[in-house]
């Protein structure tokens, strides 16, 4: 039996099925409860209102209950809170499939520039799985360097409708060519070709390449119409493409990042030991890079056991696994060294044989 949480009489639901998406601005506000609006963290020694440390968000302190669920430290899982940004920002773990759908819509219209004749676009109607699809689709566009006018296009409908005008029939406008750099995505234009004296010279974009603004992509990615969602192998209803721009708000484990940060702050002015900084350093560097993705060209990828890690019922279970290995951890597998407990107590693990020294409690830290 777990001891850890009390009892609840909740009827157990059966899980039928699990649909994963994007959070859409909406769901986000809704599941955030408390809009950050300062950076402080305390005033007159207590937590902050609307503050990172705002006490809906949970609590750390074990003489105080969380102002959301009622439950204390250890029962507490932390709730959400969100920050509504100035701007749109590049979320970095959709940075490439940003990039992807970019150069599948025209940067005008927003129509797929592929054209529905060609043998790869029709292909990529049968793909059921959509990164596949989304691939398909992409090289099928990839080489436009216009996007198609819409009256060539035009079908007759069946039976003697009205003409069907298709969805792929675009505006005309000239592509840019759209690549990534690190966190910044720019557009160029290639110069105009003279290809003989008589035929009309297009006038040439006042700057071929340009930055763009996450805000400028964000509009191009919300005129994208449900259909060519569909194609590009993205179901509207749980993941559209402008979501994937972190809009007018930010949430995520902000909160803990935030009470990471926070933590590493009061160290700093404590005077703690730089060791000890740097292991708090590392904390929140760890959480920071395992909430985003970390397979970003260019940045580091983060995979290794930070070297010390505060009890969170989240990792406990893992952490318990860590303290059994203990100093000698079978092949392929991490142990810890030591625990220091929250009145500062270390216990070496190579002394402890007793399993019940091994005892965790939330507030304990490990260290490999
Ligand atoms: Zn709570
Ligand atoms: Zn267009």
């Amino acid at each position: 039996m777990d001891i850890r949480f009390p009892f609840s009489p909740a009827e157990v639901a059966k899980v039928r099925c699990v649909q994963f998406g994007i959070l859409s601005p909406d769901e986000i506000r809704q599941m955030s409860v408390v809009q950050i609006e300062h950076s402080e963290t305390t005033e007159r020694g207590k937590p902050k209102v609307a503050g990172l440390s705002d006490p809906r968000l949970g609590t750390i302190d074990r003489k105080m209950k969380c102002e959301t669920c009622t439950a204390n430290m250890a029962e507490c899982p932390g709730h959400f809170g969100h920050l509504e940004l100035a701007k749109p920002m590049f979320h970095i773990g959709f940075m490439k499939t940003v990039l992807s759908i970019m150069r599948c819509v025209c940067f005008n219209c927003s129509k797929i520039l592929a054209d529905e004749e060609d043998h790869k676009f029709k292909q990529a109607l049968k793909i059921r799985n959509p990164k596949h699809k989304l691939r398909k689709i992409l090289d099928a566009s990839k080489n436009k360097t216009k996007c198609e006018g819409g009256d060539e296009i035009e079908v007759q409908g069946q039976d003697g409708e009205e003409p069907v005008k298709k969805s792929r029939g675009g505006c005309g406008a000239q592509q840019p060519k759209i690549t990534i750099e690190g966190m910044k995505m720019n557009a160029e234009y290639k110069a105009q070709k003279k290809k003989s004296d008589d035929q009309e010279q297009l006038p040439e974009p006042v700057e071929r390449k340009q930055t763009l603004t996450a805000e400028r992509v964000l509009s191009v990615l919300k005129r994208i119409s449900d259909e060519d969602c569909q194609l590009l192998g993205l179901n509207p209803k749980y993941a559209r493409p402008d979501w994937m721009i972190l809009q007018d708000d930010l949430t995520h484990q902000l909160a803990m990042i935030i009470r990471h940060n926070d933590n590493l702050r009061r160290q700093e002015r404590s005077g703690a030991p730089a060791h000890i900084i740097s292991e708090f350093a590392q904390l929140l560097q760890f959480h920071i890079a395992t909430y985003f993705d970390n397979e970003l060209p260019g940045q580091p990828r983060v995979c290794v056991l930070p070297k010390m890690l505060l009890f969170n019922p989240m990792f406990i279970e893992w952490l318990k696994e860590l303290v059994e290995y203990g100093p000698h951890p079978p092949p392929g597998k991490t142990g810890a060294k030591y625990i220091i407990r929250d009145d500062g107590q270390r216990l070496d693990l190579r002394y402890l044989k007793k399993s019940s020294d091994h005892h965790l409690e939330l507030g304990y830290k490990a260290f490999s």
